[in-house]
């Protein structure tokens, strides 16, 4: 029986960090300055401290500058929104990224809304969200610029092709459909309330799955040689009592025989949301200086 391509995001990932950091030597040289991500952490959520750090680290890696905040869990939302003013301001940012989620006192919109839309890396604000849909430039959400890469380099031309984007968040599901539709994919948003999921994910030729919910998706709801995309990243017990692993929300295994591509989980989707935060801090700096680095981004 054939077995579908695993797709190596992990890979690509490594290869588009390079090329940002040939971009980022290349804005060195001519802006006679480094591009500048800040990063704000906000409370002690284990995950979101391995996020920030994990960001910053490949932040430097890249030869940019790594501008990290960590304030309190107690903090009060004026404070936030008036660090966030501040590094608005500041001519070395050129990415600004507010970790989520914020802790209850905080209005995550209100914060999202304050950050300067040109400094916006993560592509949250409703300026971009609008942009995006109205098929203008703006920053566009890493993880789902990260799906699409993917799909093009395995691909290539989109157009024509029915896609079934599970899940409808504003990070991953919407701006995915958003770019698939630019892509001149036929585009299917499903969620929870969609009737018949299996029989919606069976007309697809791309299935991007984000939904957080474990192995939710299965082998015989796709469609033979789809290219299936898993976003999601679920810890579950492992088989080992005591320990977990991480499972995406596509049953890998029974997906293999029927789907034509298939990105893992680990080392699929996840890496790529990081080079593309740097690869969107890069082109921020560009924009801001006037400056062209590379074509390839
Ligand atoms: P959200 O919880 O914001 O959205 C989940 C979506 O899935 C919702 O639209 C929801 O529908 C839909 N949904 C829930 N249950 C079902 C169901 N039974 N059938 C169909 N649809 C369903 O999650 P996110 O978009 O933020 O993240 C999704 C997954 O991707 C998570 O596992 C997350 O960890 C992962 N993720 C991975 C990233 C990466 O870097 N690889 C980055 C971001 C997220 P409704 O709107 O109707 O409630």
């Amino acid at each position: 029986m054939s077995q579908a391509a695993v797709i190596d995001g992990a890979g690509f990932a490594a290869g588009l960090r390079g090329r940002v950091a040939d971009g980022v030597a290349t804005f060195r040289n001519q802006a006679g300055r480094a591009p500048g991500l800040a990063v704000v952490l906000v409370g002690e959520d284990p995950a979101s401290q391995v996020y920030v750090r994990s960001k910053g680290k490949a932040t430097v890696e890249a030869g940019m500058l790594s501008f990290e905040h960590r304030l309190p869990a107690d903090t009060a939302q004026d404070d936030l929104l008036a660090l966030v003013r501040r590094l608005n301001a500041d001519p070395a940012v050129d990415g600004i990224l507010v970790q989520l989620p914020l802790p209850k006192q905080i209005d995550e919109q209100a914060v999202i809304e304050t950050i300067d839309p040109t400094k916006d890396v993560d592509g949250f604000h409703p300026v971009n969200a609008g942009r995006l849909a109205s098929g203008l430039d703006g920053f566009v959400p890493c993880t789902p610029l990260g799906c699409l890469m993917l799909l093009k380099d395995r691909l290539g031309d989109l157009s024509g092709l029915d896609a079934v984007v599970i899940g409808r968040s504003n990070i991953v599901g919407k701006p995915m459909a958003a770019l698939l539709l630019r892509e001149s994919c036929t585009v299917t948003i499903a969620h929870s309330r969609t009737r018949d999921l299996p029989e919606v994910v069976r007309r697809a030729d791309i299935v991007v799955a984000a939904v957080g919910r474990p192995q939710m998706v299965k082998g015989d709801w796709l469609k033979p040689g789809a290219t299936v995309i898993d976003v999601g990243i679920n810890r579950v017990p492992a088989a080992e009592p005591g320990k977990t692993r991480l499972v995406g929300d596509v049953d890998f295994d029974s997906a293999l025989p029927v789907a034509g591509a298939i990105t893992p989980v680990p080392k699929g989707v996840g890496p790529m949301t990081i080079a593309v935060l740097l690869r969107n801090t890069l082109v921020s700096a560009c924009r801001r200086e006037g400056v062209d680095v590379s074509p390839d981004l």
